[in-house]
């Protein structure tokens, strides 16, 4: 006995989960299928940044086209809480990446992004105490802060089951089914789901999962510590969620009394998505307060709480693979590259326009196809700044 859907989904982060509420809310019989629990992969570990700026319009329009999710939740999706936290949004690049950043805030702001450019002295006033001689121009987007990853996965899937969605826990996909040229189901620990459209959304799991039906996906683990701080008597969570380009790393408030912490460097790359998280090492967290004591000296009296590490999927130029790929009826949604949550509203509803539609229409999504690793054309941003993790 097998039970059969419109479209199956596999993988309950999040960006499985505004997948499976889009295309429940277009009345689409969805299966959601999750190996373990809601958000156990990288959504669960997600520092939850929502922000506009990228080096890559597209990017940047993604991430625009989700922000009313964030801010008018309720309304939106009606189910469970992203918990979204406006706090506003600055991002520092050094000297010889001013003018990258002066084009990047004119290209957001055609697209109708809320941002715009400050001096060093608002950035200063914006961030107490901030040290702001080795820059000469910030990017500001007043509306911008951060959400609950988890949260927004399981309002997403809250939402999708009242519109009748299914999703099932604790259920591994071992085998894709294929016949003749087309998808037709899936092999799990629970038995066979048959439906003409399966999506892998299984971040960076997926490469084993395509290879069964004779798909190479590109995709590599990444894998990124970040870390809490507890905030040193007398200063409050009064600063915005902060890219420090110029000194390797990022931080923002988290509740009234941290910081949450990570760098764009020292990542880990490769290696078996399954296998022990190490413990973040004692350097590392010297090079976290050394990094973020050059922007924020009083961090020096900060205390280290607790750290953790998460993994995302990675491609060759750390953007996802989204559209139709190998047999017909198959979809890929996968490898978010460490940027994959603030999009995931506006990806699940392009990407449900264009299984249901033919294409997507809020915003286009075929510049991430998979065949650009083929034909070589990696996605460069405009006015690019480098790869973000390092
Ligand atoms: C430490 C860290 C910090 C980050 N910070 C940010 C940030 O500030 N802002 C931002 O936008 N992005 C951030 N990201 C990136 C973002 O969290 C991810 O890109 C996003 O969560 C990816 O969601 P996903 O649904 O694609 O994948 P995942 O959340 O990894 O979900 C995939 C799911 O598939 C399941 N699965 C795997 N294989 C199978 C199978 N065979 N059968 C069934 N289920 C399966 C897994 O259990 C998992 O639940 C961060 C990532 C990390 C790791």
């Amino acid at each position: 006995m097998s039970e059969t859907a419109d479209v199956i989904i596999v993988g309950a982060g999040v960006q499985g989960a505004s997948l499976a509420f889009h295309l429940a809310s277009r009345g689409q019989r969805v299966i959601v299928l999750e190996r373990s629990a809601v958000a156990a992969g990288a959504t669960g570990r997600s520092s939850g940044f929502v922000r506009m700026h990228y080096d890559l319009a597209s990017e940047s329009y993604l991430a625009w086209a989700s922000y009313p999710y964030f801010r008018d939740w309720q309304e939106r999706v009606g189910a469970g809480d992203c918990s979204f936290v406006k706090t506003g949004f600055i991002q520092l690049v050094p000297p010889e990446l001013s003018d990258n950043l002066r084009a990047n805030v004119a290209n957001q702001q055609a697209l109708g992004v809320g941002t715009k450019l400050i001096s060093p002295a608002d950035v200063a006033r914006i961030v107490p105490g901030a040290i702001v001689d080795d820059i000469e121009v910030a990017a500001w987007e007043p509306g911008s802060g951060y959400a609950d990853p988890s949260g927004t996965a399981a309002g997403f899937l809250a939402a999708a089951r009242k519109l009748g969605a299914r999703v099932l826990t604790g259920c591994e996909v071992h085998r894709l089914i294929v016949a003749g040229s087309r998808i037709t189901g899936v092999e799990s620990s629970k038995g066979i789901f048959q439906a003409p459209a399966i999506v892998l959304v299984n971040g960076v799991w997926a490469t084993p999962l395509a290879r069964t039906a004779g798909l190479d996906l590109p995709v590599e683990a990444w894998r990124h510590n970040t870390a809490y701080f507890g905030l040193p008597q007398g200063h409050g969570p009064n600063f915005p969620v902060v890219i420090d380009e110029a000194n390797g790393v990022y931080w923002r408030p988290e509740g009234q009394g941290l910081m949450l912490v990570g760098l764009h460097g020292g990542n880990e790359f490769g290696g078996d998505p399954d296998g022990p998280m190490a413990p973040m090492p004692d350097e590392e967290t010297i090079d976290m307060i050394t990094r973020v004591c050059a922007r924020l000296p009083w961090m020096d009296q900060g205390t280290l709480r607790t750290a953790h590490g998460g993994q995302d999927g990675i491609t060759p130029d750390q953007h996802p693979i989204i559209g139709p790929a190998g047999p017909d009826g198959l979809w890929l949604s996968v490898a978010y590259s460490g940027t994959g949550f603030k999009t995931a509203p506006a990806i699940g509803c392009a990407l449900t326009e264009w299984m249901l539609d033919g294409a997507p229409r809020l915003a286009d999504l075929t510049i991430y196809d998979l065949g650009r690793f083929a034909r070589g054309a990696l996605i460069v941003g405009e006015h690019p700044y480098g790869h973000l993790w390092r």
